[in-house]
């Protein structure tokens, strides 16, 4: 079973919001692409997981853990009376060699060795499992769930870590089997994991605000081109309709991921917004969807929502103003 919902990354939701608003340099589209397919490399994952079913066994997925204070980001993390697996998915696609420990896309070195990765990984999590002074199995392998992936290895130790596509579903139904059950072991490793989260330390985007677009823009093509309705937006380019509130849901979502954990004032979401909504209305949607926090003179809001996507399945905008998209 599914502990935590997977949300798209931090890194990916502010290159969206980068994207809609700026030309992304060569390097940023780069990034912005990886981010991408590696989040769907971990959706794909999730629906083979689905379809096999995940009843007998707890996984974490996408989380971050602080073990003997250093910080490792895991794409899924599988618990039972057995022990804990770590699930490092790279959504590769095309030909990879690894030759003398290096991965190669033809006769092109990829920076990042996976193996060592996994075993930076996997260590961590032994080291957390020797703090606390208990036995359980920990383990890791790599999993490549893009059928397009092939792999050819000098080294016939590296298929013991890895599992292509073809061989998922078979690695996924050892887990769907009686004899793997969640009693008291599971709970307690568990346990462990959770109280090991932490937030994504690495995330600190440096934004620069003057190469930004200000404004809203259509949440179906993207254009800032919007006629003002009383109570929405409608763009001139595709005729989509949007209720304000989702508009500003979207740019508050924007604003948390591009100016991470620097403060949102009305008057800075306003400037965001290039006044494209009047301010009472940004009051009572800053107030609605934010937690407040007054200090002094000055308020600053804090979106409740992880993302645009999450706020849109919490609140109740739709209820009232229907979107049309
Ligand atoms: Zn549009």
């Amino acid at each position: 079973m599914f502990i935590n919902e997977r949300t798209k990354p931090h890194d990916l939701l502010l290159y969206e919001a980068l994207s809609a608003r700026t030309a992304l340099t060569k390097e940023e589209f780069r990034k912005f692409k990886t981010y991408k397919n590696g989040y769907e490399g971990e959706l794909m994952y999730d629906e083979l997981f689905d379809s096999i079913g995940h009843d007998n066994i707890l996984i974490y997925r996408d989380v971050f853990l602080n073990i003997d204070n250093s910080v490792t980001q895991y794409d899924s993390l599988i618990i039972s009376d057995k022990g804990i697996i770590s699930n490092e998915i790279k959504n590769f696609t095309g030909n990879c060699t690894v030759r003398n420990g290096n991965w190669f896309r033809g006769n092109y070195l990829i920076p990042n060795n996976a193996f060592s990765q996994l075993n930076r990984a996997v260590g961590k999590l032994m080291e957390l499992r020797n703090s606390a002074k208990a036995d359980f199995n920990v383990a890791g392998k790599l999993v490549f769930p893009n059928d397009t992936f092939t792999f050819h290895s000098d080294d016939q130790s590296n298929w013991d870590k890895m599992i292509l596509r073809s061989g998922i579903r078979d690695y996924f139904h050892q887990f769907n089997q009686p004899g793997i059950t969640t009693g008291n072991r599971a709970q307690y490793i568990s346990r462990l994991i959770s109280e090991s989260i932490v937030e994504n330390t690495f995330f600190n985007p440096q934004t620069d605000k003057t190469r930004l677009k200000f404004g809203l823009y259509c949440g179906n093509c993207g254009s800032f081109n919007l006629s003002k309705k009383r109570f929405h937006l409608t763009c001139n380019k595709c005729w989509c309709t949007e209720c304000n509130e989702t508009h500003l849901l979207r740019a508050m979502s924007d604003y948390k991921f591009l100016f991470y954990n620097q403060p949102m004032t009305r008057n800075n979401l306003l400037e965001f917004i290039d006044n494209d909504l009047h301010h009472k209305a940004i009051s009572r949607a800053l107030l609605k969807h934010c937690y407040v926090d007054r200090k002094g003179r000055k308020t600053v809001y804090t979106f409740k929502y992880y993302d645009f996507d999450d706020a849109l399945k919490k609140s109740d905008v739709y209820m009232r103003y229907k979107d049309h998209i």
